[in-house]
């Protein structure tokens, strides 16, 4: 990529910086960390030029990189602090991993579908970025690597998972329990949700916008169980 490549790419990150603000995004640092992450690489070179407008685009395999505001929000609503352990389910293209990293999470990450899985992997470490990640059935979590300060749920749910609930973080003196955001709903539409757990078996439960995502597929969503082997 030349010189006047990443000169443009870096203004249409500003741009987007300053759309995502203009609809909303309040957190200077997700804004930040969203215009330091070259989206561009994330997406296919053909849909290149459509890398920083504020829309999902395909990845191959029926699945998206998710819409920049989408990714914000969600990242927002996690209220992700240096340090913070989280988990996310639906790695996709890598570009949400990418994100949290730039706020100083480390990082767990499980998708589905092998060779995105892998794809995902070569870019985020062809730009430096280290996750630990596996491909998998996300609904289940990742129990070795319990608990999480936060789990971000990118694919659209039709129940909560159970054991996500047990693998956030109890509240303890000095640091608030884990929160899990998920869209939940059904293939039409989902409500995002921010589930905080308070107490050994306490949970706070939010309700905020409604997204469509595609669908979480896996053995914690009944709905789905058979869905495609993609
Ligand atoms: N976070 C991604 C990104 O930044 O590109 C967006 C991912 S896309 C909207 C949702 C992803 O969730 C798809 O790649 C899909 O294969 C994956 N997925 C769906 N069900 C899953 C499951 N049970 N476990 C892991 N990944 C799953």
């Amino acid at each position: 990529m030349t010189l006047s490549d990443e000169r443009k790419y870096r203004r249409r990150r500003e741009q987007l910086a300053d759309s995502l603000r203009e609809k909303g995004i309040s957190e200077d640092k997700v804004i930040r960390a969203i215009s330091r992450v070259p989206r561009h690489l994330f997406v296919d070179p053909a849909l290149r030029s459509r890398a920083y407008w504020d829309e999902a685009l395909p990845i191959g395999h029926g699945q998206t990189i998710s819409q920049p505001f989408t990714v914000a929000y969600q990242t927002m609503m996690l209220d992700v602090q240096p340090g913070d352990k989280i988990l996310e389910i639906g790695t996709g293209s890598g570009y949400q991993s990418a994100v949290l990293l730039e706020l100083g999470a480390e990082v767990y990450s499980i998708e589905r579908i092998q060779p995105l899985y892998e794809r995902a992997r070569q870019i985020l470490g062809s730009l430096g970025y280290r996750i630990t990640g596996k491909c998998g059935d996300g609904t289940h979590g990742w129990a070795a690597f319990a608990p999480y300060d936060g789990i971000i749920v990118t694919a659209g749910a039709t129940e909560v998972p159970e054991p996500l609930l047990e693998q956030l973080r109890i509240s303890e003196a000095g640091k608030s329990g884990g929160r899990l955001v998920i869209p939940v709903g059904t293939s039409e539409g989902q409500t995002m949700r921010r589930i905080t757990r308070t107490g050994e078996s306490q949970f706070g439960d939010e309700q905020f916008h409604d997204f469509r995502f595609v669908p979480l597929i896996g053995d914690a969503q009944p709905a789905t169980r058979n869905e495609g082997d993609a």
